[in-house]
């Protein structure tokens, strides 16, 4: 449907639909969440495509704090399809020194304590502790986890926030963000489905 410039799946889809099938049904010209594999095949070789809502919302937080994180030790903790393997290609597009962390890794607080800059991708709430954080670091907690207490991060906050440079909260940080990066890529689709310039940079 020409009428049509951005198509995005609500995951996680019901156990009996096979989600990556859905997925590539989508035009990669629409697909403003990013996660056909030829938009992840485009992120990975520093192509124009459409890069995911929330890893991309991440670097904008993070660009918003360091215009340059060129030399930075980041460590992405989480390597999903969805948000730790593309933060992990966005900064090392950003000549960060990557490492992603995941279940198996061990030591994770010396890991995490080497960063300047750690994104927390788990889904597990306050697996990252706030004596871990280097001073000064920036912290981008994207996890959601539903606790008695309320929403909270995979980041200690109240800790973590003594020691970090800049830290997003949760709720009111990632997740808001997302959305707005989820209607920057639809116009983005739009303005080239249509011919039209739109100044990126200034999005
Ligand atoms: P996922 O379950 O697909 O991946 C979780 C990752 O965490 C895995 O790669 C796993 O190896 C790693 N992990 C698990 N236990 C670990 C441990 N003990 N130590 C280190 N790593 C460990 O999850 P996802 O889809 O990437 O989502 C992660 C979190 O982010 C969830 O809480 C999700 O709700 C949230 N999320 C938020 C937004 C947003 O808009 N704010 C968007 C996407 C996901």
């Amino acid at each position: 449907d020409p009428a049509v410039d951005g198509i995005l799946v609500q995951l996680p889809l019901p156990g009996q639909i096979d989600a990556q099938a859905v997925i590539q049904a989508i035009d990669p010209d629409k697909d403003v969440d990013g996660f056909h594999p030829v938009n992840a095949g485009r992120l990975a070789t520093g192509s124009e495509g459409f890069v995911p809502c929330t890893p991309l919302g991440c670097l904008m937080l993070l660009k918003s704090i360091h215009p340059s994180l060129s030399g930075m030790d980041a460590v992405v903790v989480g390597r999903s399809n969805i948000v730790g393997k593309p933060m992990a290609q966005l900064l090392l597009g950003e000549s960060c020194t990557v490492t992603v962390a995941h279940s198996r890794t061990r030591n994770l607080a010396e890991v995490v304590g080497r960063a300047d800059i750690v994104v927390a991708a788990v889904g597990v709430p306050g697996l990252v502790k706030g004596e871990w954080i280097k001073p000064g670091a920036s912290v981008i907690d994207v996890g959601i986890n539903r606790t008695e207490t309320g929403l909270v991060g995979d980041v200690e906050y109240d800790a973590a926030a003594e020691r970090a440079g800049a830290i997003t909260p949760v709720p009111g940080g990632v997740g808001p963000m997302t959305i707005a990066v989820l209607l920057r890529n639809t116009l983005v689709s739009a303005g080239r489905r249509e011919g039209v310039a739109i100044d990126q940079t200034a999005l």
